[in-house]
């Protein structure tokens, strides 16, 4: 059985946001309960619509987001408890690479002092194992030392993103959190970076947690998917099982809208928009745009069944 990297248990992030004109504030529910593992040197996906609360789920495992209540275990430590020395340690070994390298990275210094800045801070490296770390790590990434003393706009959007991933290595993590690395790349260029994730999983043996919109991109490049909807993951499997035999239908409308996934060509159209997370539907969330939708769905909440293919549905109980 694969060792976990990270245990999550009924996790829940709210926000409370204006109402706006009326005044007065409104909760955001925006992670509703989620328990997962993400298993040491794989790449876990998560899929949903935008709004669906992923990248606030994502942010909040290491601590971007503050928790409202749950737990997540990292090597077996509850990080919400961690003290200061534990909680740097731990911040050392989750690194994260953001959807856009052209904010991420800071315009007015050149290459050599971004990548040196995590090592200047962390570690008592001298200057010359700091310079041999982050020749090494540029290396890694796909890019010569020449790149060194340039600065940031003098990349294209591929090499910016080489340059923010060389970053999220410098500390030498064990988990990298990748918000949509790809899509703010020209299409020509993502399959480089989607390769060189891969290259890094293989070689490194780094768990990714991948979050993107790109059902393509999870097809290529994910060990397993966790499908999230309104905050809660509805279903989990390997990629193949989900890709397969999808079993929730909210998982089998999303595949069905990628044409180069649906070989049949029967797409399966939603009703309604996603409901606002400040207004969560009753019983399963998802029975307000569900096909197959039964009375008991309205009121009451699916438990999640299986094993290694788990999904959160009254079809299967
Ligand atoms: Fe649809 Fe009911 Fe299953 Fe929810 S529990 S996905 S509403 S069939």
């Amino acid at each position: 059985m694969a060792e976990n990297l990270l245990k999550i248990n009924n996790l829940y992030v709210e926000y409370h946001a204006n109402k706006g004109i009326l005044g007065g504030k409104t909760t955001i529910h925006a992670v509703n309960g989620v328990s997962m593992e993400i298993h040491k040197g794989e790449i876990l996906a998560i899929a949903g619509e935008s709004g669906c609360g992923k990248s606030t789920l994502a942010k909040a495992l290491i601590q971007l987001e503050p928790v409202k209540s749950g737990e997540i275990f990292f090597e077996n430590k509850n990080t919400l408890t961690l003290q200061k020395y534990d909680l740097k340690e731990f911040r050392k070994k989750a690194q994260m690479v953001f959807q856009n390298p052209y904010a991420s990275l800071n315009p007015k210094m050149k290459i050599i002092d971004i990548l040196k800045e995590p090592l200047e801070i962390n570690t008592d490296f001298t200057p010359e194992k700091i310079f041999e770390t982050v020749k090494e790590k540029i290396k890694l990434v796909g890019l010569d030392e020449s790149c060194l003393e340039l600065y940031p706009h003098e990349f294209s959007g591929g090499q910016r993103q080489r340059i923010a991933i060389a970053r999220a290595l410098m500390l030498n993590p064990e988990f990298i959190l990748a918000d949509e690395p790809v899509s703010a790349l020209d299409v020509s260029i993502q399959a480089q970076i989607i390769n060189l994730i891969k290259e890094l999983n293989k070689s490194l043996g780094l768990t990714f947690l991948l979050i993107t919109h790109d059902i393509s991109v999870i097809k290529y490049l994910a060990d397993r998917v966790a499908v999230m909807y309104l905050g809660e993951i509805v279903e989990t499997g390997k990629t193949e099982d989900i890709f397969t035999s999808p079993l929730h239908p909210y998982t089998k409308a999303l595949l069905s809208s990628v044409p180069q996934i649906n070989k049949s060509g029967k797409k399966i159209v939603l009703k309604g928009d996603l409901p606002s997370p400040a207004e969560l539907p009753q019983g399963c969330k998802f029975h307000t745009r569900c096909p197959y939708v039964m009375e008991k769905c309205k009121t009451c909440i699916p438990e999640e069944k299986g094993f290694t293919h788990k999904v959160k549905c009254f079809l299967y109980e």
